[in-house]
């Protein structure tokens, strides 16, 4: 924690600036996933679905770090990454690729194309978080990447990094899964998540548990963090639905 009072912090703060990650990629879901995942490891996301605006976004948003798809229509994910490393104000950004075709790797490996690492599909989120981290890493050093990130607004408070809440000041002891919800939950204000998309989007997709599950970690978290569990006002059950977080709740 960083000693500071909430009330300094503001409603939400990033200790340091995002990096920012751009991901090319021609399939929504991929991007959608992606940058889902990428934006829950604290990372800013920008997204391209051809390699001309890949190019055009390279050049005037500077990203940290290029996830690239080779299998892209008009220019090719090789033509993207060669121009990438041809130009000036983008030669030197890592490139993580994206690729279904195994045979291709030792060629964007290579000295030619220059890649800096890359994931075949398909791909764990997790597994490229981590493969982004350590590019990052490689690239910048230790620190650069690890942007730690607190949540305070009203009564809650919580340091993603080093997993801990506090509630009315209070250190608050929660299961991983707990906590993942609420970080979840918190991330995602005011929106309406079916019982499916939570699991999905917390579990991970090829987590094969039943969508009752959810109810079960919710009914827990709820008894933790809510003042009345039997009447909550911080996660809503939005009926037929789902359930959504209502932040406006921890003001009070
Ligand atoms: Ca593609």
């Amino acid at each position: 924690m960083t000693g500071q009072p909430a009330a300094e912090m503001g409603v939400e703060t990033k200790q340091t600036i995002q990096q920012k990650i751009l991901i090319v990629e021609d399939e929504k879901d991929i991007r959608d996933l992606v940058r889902y995942n990428l934006e829950t490891a604290g990372f800013a996301v920008l997204e391209a679905s051809d390699g001309e605006v890949s190019l055009h976004l390279a050049t005037a948003e500077r990203p940290a770090l290029v996830i690239l798809d080779l299998m892209l229509p008009g220019l090719s994910g090789l033509e993207v990454c060669r121009m990438l490393r041809s130009q000036d104000p983008t030669a030197s950004v890592p490139i993580l690729i994206l690729t279904a075709r195994a045979s291709e790797v030792d060629k964007v490996l290579g000295l030619e194309m220059g890649a800096d690492d890359y994931v075949t599909k398909p791909f764990s989120p997790r597994e490229l978080v981590a493969r982004v981290k350590a590019v990052l890493r490689r690239a910048y050093g230790p620190a650069v990447n690890q942007p730690r990130q607190i949540y305070a607004r009203g009564r809650l408070q919580i340091d993603y990094d080093m997993y801990e809440v506090r509630l009315d000041g209070k250190p608050l002891e929660l299961g991983l899964r707990e906590f993942e919800l609420l970080k979840f939950f918190v991330q995602s204000p005011n929106r309406v998540f079916s019982r499916t998309q939570i699991l999905d989007l917390v579990w991970g997709q090829n987590v094969y548990v039943e969508p009752r599950t959810v109810d079960v970690h919710i009914r827990r978290l709820r008894k933790r963090i809510e003042q009345d569990d039997a009447d909550p006002s911080l996660i809503l059950t939005v009926r037929g639905v789902g359930y959504k977080f209502n932040p406006e709740a921890l003001d009070a």
